[in-house]
């Protein structure tokens, strides 16, 4: 361990690092990062973790629970399915909690673990790191030899051989073939698996709107995970924007242990010099977390916004300290705090506070899921119609309804209004059957008596059975010349 002035003299030389991205070049051009591929503990569970979240990911539109996919996003039609539960226009409250409930849970988990969803969840790191740049590294090989080979190409009058060539065409080729198949995935996610296969198995003539928005995804897609890479992460993405105001000095994070590093050094430099310098630190400065670094940042300046979590930095450094036989966890996952003044304590009064929300979201959103009924009933008048009066001294009221099944199995309902007395229903067609997960819509007439009429308009009360139980109370208004009839 060192001395507190060492690291603070540390702290403000390298503050200067802030001033610049290490993407962009000072002449504005983009400086490509050539990340050396990691290899440890932490990247072996990224990558187990990978193969679990790409399988949900390419299956979840197409598997089948109870008939429905597993997720469906389709926004266009207002319909959702989230593991086989289906959310129809009228239950759009329950998506806006469900969305709410999501974003306080990556809140929650940004203030505690910072930015762990990065890192480890989010699609976009899992489709570049575990897909594109694993081909990459079998095509073009090592971040090495594609550094060396590009430093050489851009030397004046030289040209790409036909081998690199032929390797160019080869790996763009196979990423905008994956492309394509996540422009297709998307696409299932929003409009579903058998919309999707429709548009790719019809003529494309026959669905050329479908056809347009798969090229401009795929050629999105291409353009992400062929150039735009981590530039996603860095700028375009507002998670990462906002992340700098949900983390603090007690949140867990990617972080290097300053004290036990500092002052850093080449190791043989040190040796040779040791009686002159101060004790060195674990730092052995080989620069080897940085080469690993899909941002290409440098940890050991401190925590930083293009800092995705993905711990390979971790990775290289255990490997380093393994091999010098110190121990593990030079960088590792921790707090500002714990590494400056040694406290281990996390909870804050933000995370509470997020806590406490999250808890009465989900127990909210769980409470409103296990009540809602089977089968929905909405009543409404028909638009532009008044009354119209009927000879035998009753007045009726056009009605439409639209009953929806959230069940796996088709379902019967019954109709009957309660108040006023005497009052009857006509339904319009037989349509009191609705197939599962559908929507019905009919048309029925309510007949009043016209001396139950207690104005221009009057309360009326619908009960709604399915298969003969009692499934919802429905209050709704009628309209008709009052008590004295024409
Ligand atoms: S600093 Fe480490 S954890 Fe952060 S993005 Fe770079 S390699 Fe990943
Ligand atoms: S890998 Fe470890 S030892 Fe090497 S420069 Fe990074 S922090 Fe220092």
């Amino acid at each position: 361990m060192t001395d507190v002035t060492a690291v603070t003299a540390v702290d403000e030389e390298h503050q200067l690092f802030r001033d610049a991205l290490t993407s962009v070049q000072a002449d504005g051009r983009r400086r490509w990062i050539y990340a050396r591929k990691p290899s440890g503990r932490y990247y072996r569970a990224r990558t187990l973790l990978s193969w679990v979240l790409l399988a949900f990911l390419f299956l979840a539109p197409f598997v089948r629970v109870g008939g429905q996919p597993l997720i469906l996003l389709n926004v266009l039609e207002r319909r959702f399915v989230l593991l086989g539960l289906v959310f129809w226009p009228q239950d759009f409250y329950l998506v806006v909690l469900l969305a709410l409930t999501l974003l306080i849970t990556i809140m929650l988990a940004t203030t505690t673990i910072g930015r762990v969803w990065c890192g480890w969840l989010c699609p976009q790191t899992i489709f570049l790191e575990m897909l594109f740049r694993k081909i990459e590294y079998i095509i073009d090989g090592s971040a090495e030899q594609q550094l060396r080979r590009d430093r050489a190409l851009a030397l004046p009058g030289a040209r790409a051989g036909s081998v690199v060539i032929g390797k160019r065409v080869v790996k763009h080729t196979i990423f905008f073939a994956l492309s394509f198949a996540i422009a297709n995935l998307f696409l299932a996610y929003i409009i579903g698996s058998d919309a999707l296969l429709k548009i790719v198995t019809a003529p494309p003539r026959e669905h050329l709107v479908g056809l347009v928005a798969i090229t401009i995804f795929s050629l999105l897609f291409y353009g992400v995970f062929a150039r735009f890479r981590e530039q996603a992460c860095v700028l375009a993405c507002p998670y990462g924007r906002v992340m700098s105001a949900l983390i603090d000095r007690r949140t867990i994070t990617v972080t290097y242990d300053r004290r036990r590093g500092e002052p850093r050094g080449k190791l043989l430099k040190d040796l040779a010099d040791n009686a002159n310098r101060p004790a060195p630190g674990d730092c052995v400065d080989c620069h080897q977390c940085v080469t690993v670094c899909p941002t290409g940042i440098d940890i050991r300046h401190g925590v930083q916004l293009e800092c995705v979590n993905c711990t390979a930095c971790m990775d290289a450094c255990d490997d380093v300290m393994q091999r010098l036989d110190r121990p593990r966890g030079l960088i590792r996952l921790t707090s500002e705090d714990a590494i400056t003044a040694g406290t281990t304590r996390w909870m804050t009064g933000r995370i509470k506070a997020y806590g406490t929300l999250w808890l009465v979201l989900i127990s909210i959103v769980s409470t409103l899921l296990l009540e809602r009924p089977d089968i929905d009933v909405l009543v409404l008048r028909q638009p532009g119609t008044l009354f119209t009066t009927m000879t035998e001294g009753e007045v009726a009221n056009f009605y439409s309804v639209q009953a929806f099944n959230r069940t796996a199995t088709a379902r019967t309902f019954h109709l009957e209004v309660v108040e006023p007395r005497g009052a009857t229903i006509t339904l319009l067609g037989k349509q009191d059957q609705v197939a599962p997960y559908s929507l019905s819509e009919s048309r029925m007439l309510v007949h009043v008596p016209a001396s139950a009429l207690s104005g221009t308009t009057t309360p009326i009360k619908i009960v709604v059975r399915a298969d003969g139980v009692l499934a919802q109370k429905i209050s709704t208004s009628f309209v008709g010349p009052g008590r004295d009839l024409p």
